[in-house]
């Protein structure tokens, strides 16, 4: 079996690795309908990261379970599945409490840029569609298994609610899927931050009201215009960097709460700037697993396309040239079909 394996900085091989097989009693072997590239891969990918040893790459993917271990209870071979990136149990005291990405058991999803994927704690990782899915709907379905979770948790850390006012900083995949997401919770007003058209046109679609394409001060200064001075209610962080996080905390009204889900890379905050901005801040790694029945209806059903996401589709074996692309942004997210 073949599947992408980042060596170092824009560094990414599509090579032969050895076959998943099941190792604990509570895997599962699944054949991967579609994965794709991560905007996190993006961070090791661009050197951001370090890359210590060769790592293969991949955290977002569904598929038809093909093999389940002797334990394994509620996933059957031949259904078709999505998990989280990060494995859980699904019944420790974090799990049950909604944090399954802090689960006591969790694993971190490696490895699905490839045909063939084991998932450790299956039964609690992996949640099955009514019945197989037709082709078009599987590029939604993946989202779930990352973007979209991780758009609709920052949703619900910032505290959105039907007819307020939401902010969304990062017009990646997760933030687009963020606007998405509020306007799904009813929110009155959703002003989407993006300097990129095509990407803007998408929010747009997604149901942001308004587009500003100014960053830092000036773009802060911007959301308090169409706020009449007093922030939004809520906003959502999907970048991760100092610059984003500052425009977060700035833009929010006092009261109000940030959802942020870009994975932080050398963000430090002041104390006394934070104690005074008297905003609520809630985040970290989404908790996907707890999202996905719901999601999985909302697809089901033909209420959400998140999908709409992937703008460029590649055959698995062009996997470099998925990264180069999100890489130079002339890619939102590339789906990548073995
Ligand atoms: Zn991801
Ligand atoms: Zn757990």
């Amino acid at each position: 079996m073949k599947g992408a394996v980042l060596y170092g900085p824009r560094d990414v091989r599509f090579e032969e690795r050895e076959d998943p097989k099941i190792i604990k009693p509570t895997d599962a072997i699944i054949k991967i309908a579609a994965t794709c590239v991560c905007g996190s891969d993006l961070w090791p990918y661009r050197g951001l990261q370090p890359v210590n040893e060769p790592t293969p790459m991949g955290h977002e993917y569904c598929g038809i379970v093909e093999g389940v271990g002797s334990a394994v209870r509620s996933v059957k071979p031949g259904q078709f599945v999505i998990g989280s990136f990060a494995a859980s149990d699904n019944t420790c005291p974090h799990c049950r409490a909604g944090y399954q990405s802090s689960c006591i058991d969790r694993e971190w999803m490696l490895r699905a840029q490839a045909p063939v994927l084991r998932v450790p704690l299956a039964d609690g990782t992996l949640v099955a569609t009514p019945e197989t899915p037709s082709k078009e709907m599987i590029p939604s379905l993946l989202t779930l298994s990352d973007v979209m979770g991780t758009g609709w948790f920052a949703a619900v850390a910032a505290d959105v609610k039907p007819g307020k006012t939401v902010a969304v900083v990062g017009d990646g995949a997760v933030g687009l899927l963020g606007v998405l997401s509020a306007k799904l919770m009813g929110a009155g007003r959703i002003i989407a931050m993006s300097r990129h058209e095509k990407r803007q046109k998408l929010a747009r679609e997604f149901g942001a009201t308004d587009i500003v394409t100014d960053r830092g001060d000036v773009g802060v200064a911007r959301i308090k215009e169409l706020t009449k001075g007093i922030g939004a209610d809520s906003v959502l962080e999907c970048v991760g960097t100092q610059e984003s996080m500052m425009q977060a905390i700035r833009a929010t009204r006092p009261g109000g709460s940030i959802g942020y889900v870009g994975v932080p890379h050398g963000v430090q905050l002041d104390g006394q700037q934070l104690f005074f901005s008297h905003v609520r801040l809630h985040g970290g790694p989404a908790p996907v697993r707890r999202f996905l029945p719901d999601l999985i209806d909302l697809v089901w059903k033909g209420k959400i396309n998140p999908g709409k996401v992937f703008d460029l589709t590649l055959p698995l074996d062009q996997v470099t040239e998925g990264y180069r692309a999100m890489d130079e942004r002339r890619a939102i997210k590339a789906l990548l079909v073995p």
